[in-house]
């Protein structure tokens, strides 16, 4: 008799589930529905408690934020005993080990992990949990205020800026390009941060290519993907941060390519960055190449004398200290390859000299603290960037200018380049000598011959002033 019961009210709570699902069908339309609704089915239920059957954590996230509270509506409406739902993660699928073990699988190096422990800075501006998920952590600190702008990076900034402010979307994508430590992430979040400050209620997904493989790989394991498509279909923007990453992954540009297009036509803005111009990225299909290429394709030089001195005055500044005109200066001059460096070897700087209860920061205490990293610049780039640059100037090769070749066309660019690395670098003339598989003997007798050749041959003199401007910025 209470087994009847029992049976009764669990078909009456299957009934009254057919019921609000087919209400959920019509409110949220069809494709919502088969990707979040339809895989739901309903548990257990007792004192009030209505428990709900999710497949995957990720779903079970999804589904609260953007379904819960009008589930609980209608049931309510209908059956007013109902007080809570429930959403329990239970796979109804038999290959149930599987997913497990998925689960359980650590997050393999490098993803997922937040570069730092901003504990949930989105909730604070409004992002919804579901896109949390989807979408990688911002950097607090990655604003355009904090962003100082020079000739080398100017042009993307204000294309930046121009993303971040219209509502219309003017060029689509808007492909960033630069070297390493340039501020291309700097400025995806910038622009996150712009959007969601002046509307918090705009989907603005940021995520690397990294992230964006990570989870489309996890999707095809749970054969989930059309859920992965919807998600993307709800954003209003999306930043896909080092593009290069997917480089020969076949699969994962065909999805992207895909959820690219799709967001293309819809009119949502796509921002896109990577290491190199559509055209110059190796392993990208050539149709991804020309869509990546649509829009407005903007790039960051390499910094300038004077942005380095901007950004070490302005972040001196926002650390509260003073720094020195010849320290920037020193600074400014030596490390010229990322901000990101620049930026390390102040911190160093100011953390020595908090530690040591130093009142100023000298020159000498600066090249004291920064002496193996300088080392390692003068050794690092000066020699192979002089052999580079004036290998590229003469139209020969690096291997040329190397070789034992004695003809004029390869000799004279030869001893030029050990006469700027003479001038150039700290190095000493025998370790120049094996740059170039020589001894020190002919070193000097290069560096002597340049500097008799200035005064005599002003087209020679003129070349090495170029490329000594080249090199020394
Ligand atoms: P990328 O993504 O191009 O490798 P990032 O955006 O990560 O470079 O920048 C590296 C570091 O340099 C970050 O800490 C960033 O804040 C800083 N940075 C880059 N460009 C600027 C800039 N113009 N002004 C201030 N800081 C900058
Ligand atoms: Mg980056």
């Amino acid at each position: 008799m209470a087994e009847e019961a029992i049976k009764k009210k669990d078909n009456s709570v299957q009934d009254e589930w057919g019921q609000i699902c087919s209400q959920l069908k019509m409110e949220f339309g069809e494709t919502a529905f088969d990707s979040w609704l339809k895989p739901l089915s309903v548990g257990t239920y007792s004192n009030g408690v209505m428990n709900i059957c999710v497949p995957t954590a990720f779903m079970k996230n999804w589904v609260i934020t953007h379904y819960s509270d009008r589930i609980h509506k209608i049931w309510e409406h209908k059956n007013p005993s109902v007080k809570k739902i429930n959403f329990v993660v239970q796979t109804n699928h038999s290959d149930s080990s599987l997913l497990k073990k998925i689960s359980s699988t650590p997050t393999p190096q490098g993803l997922y992990v937040p570069q730092f422990n901003a504990t949930s800075s989105f909730n604070d501006y409004g992002l919804k949990d579901g896109f949390m998920q989807l979408s990688a952590p911002l950097n607090p600190a990655y604003t355009f205020d904090s962003f100082v702008v020079g000739k080398t990076n100017e042009f993307a900034c204000a294309a930046a800026k121009k993303v971040a402010e219209s509502r219309n979307v003017s060029f689509n994508p808007l492909f960033l390009y630069s070297g390493v430590g340039l501020g291309k992430t700097h400025l995806m979040h910038a622009i996150a941060w712009h959007i969601k400050q002046q509307d918090p209620s705009r989907n603005v997904i940021y995520l690397s290519a990294e992230q964006f493989l990570f989870k489309f790989v996890k999707a095809l394991r749970y054969k989930d993907t059309a859920a992965f498509k919807e998600q993307f279909r709800a954003v209003d923007v999306l930043m896909v941060d080092d593009v290069q990453f997917m480089s020969n992954k076949e699969s994962t540009q065909e999805e992207f390519f895909y959820t690219f297009n799709s967001l293309i036509e819809e009119g949502r803005q796509i921002i896109i960055s990577a290491d190199k111009s559509p055209t110059d990225l190796e392993g990208i299909e050539s149709r991804l190449k020309s869509r990546l290429s649509g829009g407005l394709v903007a790039d960051i030089h390499p910094t300038d004398f004077d942005l380095r001195m901007g950004i070490l005055n302005y972040k001196a500044q926002q650390m509260g200290i003073t720094l020195p005109e010849k320290v920037a200066e020193f600074l400014a001059q030596k490390i010229t390859t990322n901000i990101r460096e620049l930026e390390g070897s102040l911190r160093r700087i100011v953390a020595h000299t908090q530690l040591l209860s130093r009142n100023e920061i000298t020159l000498d205490m600066t090249q004291d603290i920064l002496k193996d990293m300088l080392r390692s610049i003068d050794r690092k780039t000066t020699i192979d960037e002089i052999q580079k640059k004036v290998a590229e100037y003469f139209n020969i090769s690096v291997k040329e200018l190397q070789s034992s070749r004695r003809a004029r066309t390869v000799a004279r660019p030869r001893q030029i380049a050990m006469y700027l690395a003479k001038q150039l670098t700290s190095r000493s003339l025998p370790e120049i000598g094996r740059k170039f598989d020589r001894d020190h003997t002919t070193v000097m007798h290069a560096v002597r011959k340049v500097e008799g050749l200035i005064g005599e041959d002003a087209a020679l003199a003129e070349s090495v002033n170029v490329l000594r401007r080249a090199l020394e910025n």
